[in-house]
């Protein structure tokens, strides 16, 4: 049975509220403008703790000039909506002064996985992120936090920040829902006109075409140029990027001239079966709209580096194993 979440603004209202829900929390953060791949974060927070906990906020510290922070849809009715249907038990839409009553005057350097793919297009952003996500863990004191796998670099800078600044919160990841032509689900699908949403498909198939042939063999390179050659043979897709990178680590094996992750020399995550855990990735703008999306793939070809050690029970949530 479903219920309306307690809805709170203030840090005292959620102080209050908290003090009220006993036992064991997960917390699912947000920017709103919930849609399908949200809520499936929030069932999946059911299984992992007595209660339910969702942040909505539009964070601006993530956001530098020139982005998309004022145009991003706020739709805080239909949220609260959408979350009556999977069952949150509270949720937080601070303002910016709630979450930042003093601007902020310190900052968390994510480091080398801050600075590659996303992080080199957008300098600033994973601090933010860093930023939002560590305070409002701080304020929440959840026992296991969610975060999609749409947001895969994103996750991997969160792993980083929280286990390097010893954040007592689990980790744990959701595999990207799509619709039904593959599209990833994201609250800036919205931006596109119905022109552009049928192109923005070009992405999802791309990716699947990298994983096809990653899957057969191919070595990184190769799996970049068959992702490249999809994404060229459709007009009107600006390319940012495309990668292919370890799943666990974000080092990079092929597509980007990116700063390398340099003094990163993690052993290479791997799967049960032996077979390297990669992410192939992909940003590109249709029309004004900038969409991210990514798939992991099992690379069967030859792509260990000398010296590589195996990290015994490697891989990744999609694949059963911890990342
Ligand atoms: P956002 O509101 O875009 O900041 O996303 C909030 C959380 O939902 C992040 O952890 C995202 O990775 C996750 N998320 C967004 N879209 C999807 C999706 N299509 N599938 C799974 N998770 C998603």
């Amino acid at each position: 049975m479903t219920h309306r979440p307690i809805l709170t603004h203030t840090r005292d209202q959620l102080a209050e509220a908290l003090a009220r829900l006993p036992g064991t929390k997960a917390l699912v953060m947000t920017m709103g403008a919930l849609h399908a791949g949200h809520l499936q974060l929030v069932r999946e927070a059911h299984a992992l703790a007595d209660h339910v906990i969702v942040t909505i906020f539009v964070n601006p510290t993530q956001f530098a000039p020139g982005e998309d922070f004022d145009a991003y849809p706020r739709t805080l009715g239909a949220d609260m909506d959408a979350l009556e249907t999977v069952g949150a038990d509270l949720v937080w839409a601070p303002s910016p002064q709630d979450v930042y009553p003093a601007p902020a005057t310190v900052s968390i350097d994510p480091g080398p996985v801050a600075r590659v793919l996303e992080g080199k297009t957008r300098p600033t952003h994973f601090a933010g992120v860093a930023l939002v996500c560590t305070k409002v863990v701080n304020l929440v004191r959840p026992d296991v936090a969610l975060y999609g796998q749409k947001d895969a670099q994103q996750l991997a800078v969160l792993r980083t920040v929280f286990s390097q600044l010893d954040i007592p919160v689990r980790i744990h990841a959701v595999p990207i829902v799509r619709d039904r032509d593959g599209v990833a689900l994201s609250s800036r699908n919205q931006y596109l006109s119905e022109e552009e949403r049928v192109r923005a498909r070009a992405l999802s198939r791309a990716l699947r075409r990298g994983v096809e042939v990653a899957e057969a063999g191919a070595e990184p390179g190769s799996v970049i140029s068959a992702c490249r050659a999809v994404i060229e043979a459709e007009d009107g897709i600006d390319l940012d990027y495309i990668a292919l990178v370890d799943a666990g680590t974000f080092e990079i094996l092929a597509g980007t001239d990116g700063v390398p992750l340099g003094e990163a020399e993690a052993a290479p995550t791997l799967l049960t079966d032996g077979s390297r855990a990669g992410r192939v990735l992909i940003a590109a703008k249709v029309g004004s709209t900038r969409l991210i999306d990514n798939m992991e793939v099992a690379l069967r070809g030859p792509v260990r580096l000398e010296g590589d050690e195996a990290r015994a029970g490697g891989g990744t949530e999609e694949t059963g194993a911890r990342a």
